[in-house]
């Protein structure tokens, strides 16, 4: 008898599911499902397009989605295609490996002004992901704030700052990186409600912002402490002090007089955003870190700006059916519920790396595996037929391999490569061969 095995969601938290489903349970049939047509989720859609490099990692996943044991449903979403009902009525397991697309909010006055843009709209529109292309988000002031302290902090801003020139092996959307060039950038400000110490940023990231062609970036020294002190120990602490010794270099450095700035203001917590009609500014209250908590001071001090960036977190969107628990899917180690399970940022909340995701994936296969009632489920035939009576269009692994490669065909040199936007045109792609 056929495992059926179902996977909502084919970023890396997936895709590792689906490789370990492979080797743990052979016999198994696997099915993996995205909303739209483009599989591998933070790797295409959330990864800086200048780390292009990362990006490739999704050759590894394709020899996954290419095993015939896989089946690819690209183009079909879970909740409105193909309900949840029917997914747990056709498969023995479902895995739940939706990553946290929804953007955390601030909780402060002036939020829902018109320039203000959670990380993942504002990655998604640069990324060219289909739901944000059309975010247009306002870049006409000198001024950006970009709230958060992490690495998607930093991309954003090394995004903004960089030349047509330095995206040259990147694969930034056209429309973007013509929205960028055409914006009057002078300050790039990065706010963090803690200090440098408890900064999210890593080392490689960090150093990225020493060399751009157009922008300066700016440490206060006054914000940097002696050495690193508190309780970090071992991989955490080297990572500390390396990130403490590129700040003290950026601090010392003379500065260089280039048409941007990028700010790394410390110790500044975001009170409210400023503005009558659009975001004119941000005012913020300058804290102190006691045992490691931000502690407001009561001064506060305002920025102007045009734009405000909150990269401060995301969380799981909501599924009918199934719980979520601060941001994230209830689960005891993965185990939803009975037959059904969750990996990744929808597991474990939105931090790590894309490596971070393999050995977490396998665990929940390994619980999968041991827990696996083996009731006979119609599995994929049952949904090809869903989705052809509904008229959905399934994009499988093939079909999606055409249109990457229409990607590649219609890159804007020296650029690699330039994305579909719209479902639509992918689509295209399919009918123009068929
Ligand atoms: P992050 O490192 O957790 O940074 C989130 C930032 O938001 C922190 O500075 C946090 O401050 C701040 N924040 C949260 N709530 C806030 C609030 N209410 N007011 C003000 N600030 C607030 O997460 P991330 O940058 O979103 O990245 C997510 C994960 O992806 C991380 O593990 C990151 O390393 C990874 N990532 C990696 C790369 C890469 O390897 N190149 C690139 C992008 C992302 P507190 O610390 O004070 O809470």
């Amino acid at each position: 008898m056929t495992i059926n095995i179902a996977i909502v969601g084919a970023g890396p938290a997936g895709l590792y599911a689906a490789d370990a489903l492979l080797k743990v349970l052979p016999e198994s049939q696997i099915d993996v499902f995205e909303k739209y047509p483009p599989p591998y989720g933070l790797i295409r859609y959330g990864v800086a397009p200048d780390h292009y490099k990362t990006r490739n990692t999704s050759r590894q996943f394709a020899r996954t989605l290419e095993d015939n044991n896989v089946g690819y449903f690209g183009n079909v979403d879970i909740g409105s295609d193909i309900t949840f009902a029917e997914l747990k009525e056709n498969y023995n397991a479902i895995i739940l490996a939706v990553g946290a697309y929804n953007d955390r909010e601030l909780g402060i006055p002036g939020e829902k002004l018109p320039g203000v843009y959670g990380a993942c709209a504002f990655v998604g529109w640069y990324n060219g992901h289909p739901e944000f292309r059309d975010l247009n988000p306002k870049l006409d002031q000198p001024g950006v704030a970009v709230i958060g302290i992490g690495n998607v902090a930093l991309d954003v801003c090394r995004v903004l700052a960089k030349t047509r020139n330095e995206h040259s092996n990147s694969d930034i959307s056209e429309y973007a990186l013509q929205s960028i060039e055409k914006a009057p950038l002078e300050e790039l400000h990065m706010f963090g409600r803690r200090g440098p110490i408890e900064a999210g940023f890593t080392p490689k990231e960090l150093g990225e912002t020493r060399d751009l062609e157009r922008c300066h970036a700016l440490v206060d020294s006054g914000q940097l402490p002696e050495t690193v002190e508190g309780e970090f120990e071992g991989r955490e602490k080297g990572i500390k002090e390396k990130n403490l010794n590129i700040l003290k270099e950026l601090a010392n450095r003379a500065v260089e007089k280039k048409p941007i700035s990028m700010n790394f203001s410390f110790y500044s917590s975001p009170k409210e955003i400023l503005g009558v009609d659009r975001v004119e500014g941000i005012r913020l209250e300058k804290t102190e870190v006691i045992d490691g908590r931000a502690v407001p001071t009561g001064e506060e001090f305002e920025v102007p700006c045009g734009t405000v960036v909150t990269a401060i977190g995301y969380h799981t969107a909501p599924i009918s059916g199934v719980t979520l628990d601060g941001g994230i899917i209830k689960n005891s180690g993965g185990r939803v519920d009975r037959g059904i399970y969750v990996v990744g940022w929808a597991k474990r909340g939105p931090s790590g790396t894309i490596p971070t995701n393999g050995p977490d994936s396998r665990d929940v296969v390994d619980l999968i595996a041991s827990e696996l009632e083996s009731t006979n489920k119609a599995g994929r035939e049952a949904i090809n037929a869903l989705l052809e009576k509904r008229n959905i269009r399934r994009i499988n692994f093939e079909d999606w391999q055409l249109i990457s490669e229409q990607e590649f065909a219609q890159a804007i040199t020296p650029r690699p490569r330039e994305r579909f936007t719209r479902v639509e045109d992918m689509l295209a792609v399919l009918e123009k061969s068929a």
